[in-house]
């Protein structure tokens, strides 16, 4: 009974998910494959942690693409518009991992100018300066997601900055939908 419901569920995710990238254009082989290896993955929290590795590999994957930030000398494309424009800083370094309120780099932020951490609420990003130039990256609108996760996860999740994976695996996992909380109960996954 129990496994008819996963099931069930799984592929009504998958043909929802299936329709919306045909819709857009965007099918291929690759991403039937993922969304498959997906949808098998019947632990909760397991299946969570490989769609938050997916996300970041897609998202790594667009801003090296089109690499909206623009880093130059450690400073944003931002960052050069407030500096050129002499609008006052106490730094004009790093673009999002520093803090302007907290004086400071984000307590993930490493010296090679890397990040100790996955987070997916910082990759998500977008200042209003990039807005304007059309980039916007939502979870509503990215197909790993759009289905997979509901509406109270995808929030989180783009409100979630500066915080560890564990942590954001964490408040998926508690904004999990009511019908996957009684499937993990009953289930013996
Ligand atoms: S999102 Fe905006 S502020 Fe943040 S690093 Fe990119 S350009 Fe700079
Ligand atoms: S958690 Fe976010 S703000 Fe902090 S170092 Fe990583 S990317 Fe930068």
């Amino acid at each position: 009974m129990i496994d008819k419901l996963i099931k069930k569920r799984n592929n009504y995710i998958y043909k929802k998910t299936i329709k919306y990238l045909n819709k857009n254009k965007k099918n291929t082989k690759e991403k039937e494959k993922l969304l498959k290896k997906i949808i098998n993955i019947n632990n909760t929290k397991k299946r969570y942690d490989y769609i938050y590795e997916a996300l970041c590999r897609y998202l790594d994957n667009e801003f090296k693409e089109k690499n909206p930030c623009d880093f130059r000398c450690n400073i944003c494309k931002k960052s050069r518009y407030l500096k050129e424009n002499n609008i006052k800083r106490n730094s004009y370094l790093n673009g999002c991992c520093y803090s302007y309120t907290e004086k400071s780099n984000c307590k993930y932020f490493k010296s090679n100018g890397t990040c100790s951490t996955k987070c997916l609420g910082c990759k998500l990003f977008i200042c209003d300066y990039l807005k304007k130039e059309g980039y916007n990256y939502k979870l509503n609108n990215i197909y790993l997601s759009k289905y997979f996760l509901n509406y109270r996860q995808k929030k989180y999740i783009e409100y979630a900055v500066k915080k560890p994976k564990e942590e954001i695996i964490k408040g998926i996992l508690k904004r999990r939908p009511i019908i996957t909380k009684l499937l993990d109960i009953f289930s013996s996954n």
